[in-house]
Order: C-alpha cells, then structure tokens, then sequence
C-alpha cells in the first residue's frame, strides 16, 4: 500500500460513519396504460386526500377514444397532486426511442412536465434504460408479490401488483415491514373494479380491496406520495450524478476491470460496461441499473477521478452510492472535495450501502469530487464501486415560536389535550378548503408534547406566495418539520429574506412583520414576545400572564370571527373529536367555545 502511516491517522480522524438512507416508510399507488373505470378510483383517493400515479399511452383507447375528455380528468388528478406519467405513445412492447418521446412530447404540451416511465410489459433492458434517461427522470418496471422497492435506483424501480386474486392479510403484513424497516412500497394495478379474492385477476382491483389496503395504510400512519415526490425527497433534482456517464476523466478509463471475452487493450464502452455490471451475480442488494465506475483495491496505481456538476452555490450534504464485489470484504475509499489533496477524507465500508461522504460548501457553481484508490481493510483484494453521487442542498430552515390562545394555559404552555386523546390526525388537516393544501405529510405517532398541526406559509413579498409546509406546534410554542427533528424543513428553496405566514384551523393566520432572513441556519423568529412581531394593526392577543397569542375563535375558517362561528358549535356541541369549532381545543365542544368567540368577536387576520 502506497499510503502513509501519517495520512492514515489524519484520515481516520476524518473519516464519516455510515449514514442508511432512509426511504420510508412510505406507499405508493400507480395504474397503468389508462381505463375509463380511473375517473371512479380518482374518487376514492380524492375521498382518502391521497394522490396516485398513472401511466399512460396517448394513443390508448381511453384518452383518446373515450367517450369524454380523457386529458381533463388527467389534469384534475394533476391538480390534486396525482402524477402523470409515460408508459410509451402507443404502448410500444419494444420500447423504441420514437416511441418514448413521442410521449413525452405529448405529455409536455399537455402540461404534465417531468415525467417518469414505466415500462409496458415489464420490459427492462440496458439499452432501454439508455433510451428512456433521455427522456424521464426514472424507469420503473413491474413486479409480483413479494417485493419491495428498496433499496432502488433511478433506473430500476420494482412495483408489485396489487390486484383481486390478493390477500389483505399479506398486505397487512408488507405494511407493517415498511413500517419496520423504513420502505418504500409501490403498488400497482391496471384497472379498478372486479371483485376481492377472484383467483387469477392480476389486472382489477376492486373498490373493497382499495379500501382495505387504504384503511391499513392509514391505520399506520405511512405517508402516500407519487412516485416522483419519493424520488425529489431521495434524488433531488439536478443533484445525481451518475459516475459512469458524468464527467469522469479519461484517462482512468482504460484502467477499469473489462468484460469477459473483451479484446485487449480494453476499450471502455459504457453500454458493454453497463452490461457488464448488470451481468454480475452481484445480488446484494439491487442496484441493477446503476451505472458504475469502480477500483479493484489490487491495483494502486489508479489515476485520480473527478466527477462535477454545476448546481447552485450553497451547502450541500453529499452521499454516495457505493457498492462492493464482495461485501464481507473491508475497503477503505479516498475521495476529496478539491483538487489539492485529493485524499483528504475517507470513508470505510464494509457493506453495498448509501455512505456519507460529509458537508460541502459550493462557491464556484461547480460541485466536485475526487475519488482515489480503494485499499483493503480486511477480506482480501476486491471491487469497490461508486454508484450514484448525491447532493442533497440543506433545507432552508423556518425556525419560529408561536402560542394558539385557544390551548395556552398560562405561564408559556399550551395544552396538548388532543394529543392525550389521541385526536391529531396522521395525515395534514390543510388539504380541505379554505386551505386546499396537497402535502403528503404524515405521521404514525405524535411525541407527548405535540399540540396540534400547524400550516406554514413562505412568501417572498407580503402577498407573493413560494412554498407551504405542515409542521407540528409543540407545547413550549415551538414549531418543528413532521420528522420531529427540528425546524421547519423547506427544500429546493434558497437562501432570502421570507415572509413567513402561520395558519391553524380554528385560529387567525399571521404573518411576520417583515421578511425575515432563512436559510439553513435560521435563527429564532419568536411571535410571542411582542404584537409587533406579527403584520398588521393587532395581530394578537395578549395572553394571561404576559406574552401574545394567535387569536382563537375562527371555528368556520373564514378569516374573520363573528357570530357564524358558533353555528359550527351549536352543532357539534358536546361532541368529543378533532373539530375545528373546538377553539380552545379541549377536545370536546362546549360553551366555553363560544366564549373564546365572543372575546374576539370581529377581529379578523392581517395576511395581506
Ligand atoms: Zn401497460
């Protein structure tokens, strides 16, 4: 080993540990080619508040021959936040490249941008693969039960047919191992309808299977996303770089390991590299399709690699993909961020596995790393790959302090009633009207000092808005992202001066009296300190025993409180549930509603 027993210590003192990816868990539901049984299984999920995925041909039968306009039905799954996606202009078995960008031409002009794909057939080659990168960000593939989606690649995503011939029992049970394990499931299907437990139906699911897999999904808490929202939360855009096909430097190249039969001197060929790797009986875990470059750890006289990309100056987390020929051997890899020590760090890996590689600040608009030999740890000479690159832009950060003066009990504390009374939903409460907000938010479980959701709301001038968030609102008046883990998180949004706007459901909207500065690191921004922290003329109530409140009392969600808001009381009194005519949310309804209203009567919110 070429390495120096002082280099050595110093990269042990650097070295990062293992970071797991997490997927999940999560679910996803996707349908392919296009039926005109959608516009009634858009109704469930519109009744549950969930999107779904559909993959379609434009030339099918239903969005163009049916009876009615199939594309508005697509752009009303749009709006509730389905994703739109290619499955081939003509449902092409071959998956040729007229077909694929036909249709993604077609989806283009009707307003469904960033498509992905999913192959007809299951079709999945390398070539392919190569054809629909051009294309869509993802290629996902069909498979049966049992399976799961993780770990997975841009260009290999397994979904599992979901259809009447199968048990809710086994469902029930896949549910509860994403749960446990942090996955991704994908569910797939064609058509709805048919009938629960008809043996042999792989292509129908009926209404009452439907519902019981969205009944256990939610008794679990897993959030519903598309496909393409999991994908942005794990590949952020812009941001993979793919170390076979980006700006690696050639003369490496010739040093890479060849396929067997290959002529001598080796030629690199991406597409017999690709074949190669695929090839392998390297099965633990999945990560056919990757495109790779790897070391073999016997040969140290590797010329250093660069990747790059140019993304937006900012701070970055970077984590690789990287895999391993034999993943009981040990390896040691370098890699830098910078060209003048390119063996600055390095990471230890035993596993095929997602590592971190650490932060990095981007100033020049060009991320890039240098990756080095690979030395054995301990196993024995074997291949190390790098995978996937990924940068992943730290969130902006909205950091506040609010109190609801229905729930505040004085001395700088909210009750968490609800929370004790196990009424907070798992999913945001915002997606109904006035709101009418999509997020896919979700929780199983709310810590004990939860009190309730809370609706937040970037603007980038005082009416301007830029982005929306669901939080949680703990009882100390803090606010923090559905992770539990800390502030608001807001991704793919940079670095400014925001006015931030808090909603609830039962209490008036405020905003900050300024744009205040966010970014990855936000300090404090505490409402409750002074009416002069919110816009506007009386923004707040004082509250008993000092310090000012959001004002309680909008039980019908009108913006302004007024004697229409004890309407809602009047009807749900003494009824024990999350309503939001439970102003001073005691969890049940009663008169002392209605006196929260009639303190605040008339009063109405200052967002602009
Ligand atoms: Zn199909």
């Amino acid at each position: 080993m070429k390495r120096k027993i002082i280099l050595l210590i110093t990269l042990l003192l650097l070295s990062y540990g293992y970071s797991n990816a997490q997927y999940g868990p999560v679910v996803s539901f996707t349908y392919d080619d296009g039926s005109d049984t959608w516009p009634a299984l858009f109704n469930v999920f519109q009744e549950y508040g969930f999107p779904a995925v559909v993959y379609i041909n434009a030339l099918n039968w239903w969005v163009n021959g049916a009876g009615y306009n199939a594309v508005n039905t697509l752009l009303e799954m749009k709006a509730a936040g389905w994703e739109v996606s290619n499955h081939t202009y003509n449902h092409d078995l071959g998956v040729t490249e007229t077909n694929v960008s036909q249709m993604k031409s077609w989806l283009d002009s009707h307003e469904f941008p960033n498509s992905g794909f999913a192959s007809p057939n299951n079709d999945w080659s390398h070539s392919r693969v190569n054809i629909v990168k051009k294309y869509s960000s993802y290629y996902s593939r069909a498979t049966e039960l049992p399976g799961m989606s993780q770990p997975f690649d841009l260009y290999h995503i397994e979904r599992i047919n979901l259809t009447n011939r199968d048990n809710i029992t086994t469902i029930r049970t896949m549910l509860d191992s994403a749960v446990a394990n942090n996955k991704w499931i994908i569910f797939i299907a064609h058509e709805f309808g048919g009938t629960y437990r008809t043996p042999d139906d792989t292509w129908y699911q009926s209404d009452s299977l439907l519902r019981l897999v969205l009944n256990a999904v939610v008794e679990r808490g897993i959030p519903v996303k598309s496909v393409r929202e999991v994908i942005n939360d794990f590949f952020p855009p812009d941001c993979v770089i793919e170390c076979s096909k980006d700006s690696m430097q050639f003369p490496v190249l010739p040093y890479f390991e060849q396929p067997e039969n290959q002529a001598e001197p080796p030629v690199f060929n991406t597409s017999v590299w690709n074949e190669y790797w695929h090839n392998t009986t390297w099965t633990d875990p999945h990560l056919i399709g990757s495109p790779v470059v790897y070391y073999n750890t016997s040969n140290d006289s590797l010329q250093v690699m660069k990747f790059h990309r140019y993304v937006l100056n900012g701070q970055y987390d970077v984590t690789a993909t990287i895999l391993l020929k034999n993943p009981g051997g040990t390896y040691r890899l370098y890699y830098s961020f910078d060209s003048t020590n390119t063996a600055q760090y390095n990471v230890v890996v035993n596993k095929n596995s997602d590592v971190s590689l650490g932060p990095v600040t981007v100033t020049n608009g060009q991320f890039a790393l240098y990756t080095q030999n690979a030395d054995v740890v301990s196993g024995g000479a074997g291949d190390v790959g790098w995978a996937f690159i990924k940068l992943f832009a730290k969130p902006l950060l909205v950091n506040i302090k609010v109190f609801l003066e229905g729930p505040y009990n004085g001395s700088g504390t909210m009750t968490t009633t609800l929370n004790t009374q196990g009424l907070i939903p798992k999913y945001q409460p915002f997606k109904k009207a006035p709101w009418n907000y999509l997020g896919t938010e979700a929780r199983a479980t709310f810590p004990a000092n939860v009190v309730d959701w809370v609706l937040i709301e970037l603007r980038s001038d005082s009416t301007t808005i830029v982005s929306k968030r669901a939080g949680l609102l703990l009882s100390d008046g803090s606010v923090v992202d559905v992770d539990g883990s800390g502030p608001v998180k807001f991704k793919g949004i940079s670095n400014g001066n925001y006015y931030v706007v808090v909603r609830h459901r039962n209490h008036l909207a405020i905003m900050t009296s300024s744009a205040i500065a966010l970014s990855s690191s936000s300090p404090l921004y505490d409402f409750t300190i002074a009416q002069s922290q919110a816009y506007g003329t009386d923004p707040l109530v004082a509250l008993p025993g000092g310090g000012f409140g959001m004002i309680a009392g909008d039980g019908n969600n009108s913006t302004i409180i007024t004697a229409s808001d004890v309407t809602p009381i009047i009807t749900n009194l003494n009824n024990f549930a999350y309503l939001d005519a439970d102003v001073n949310m005691s969890a049940i309804v009663t008169a002392a509603d209605v006196t929260k209203i009639i303190s605040n009567l008339n009063k109405s919110t200052n967002v602009p």
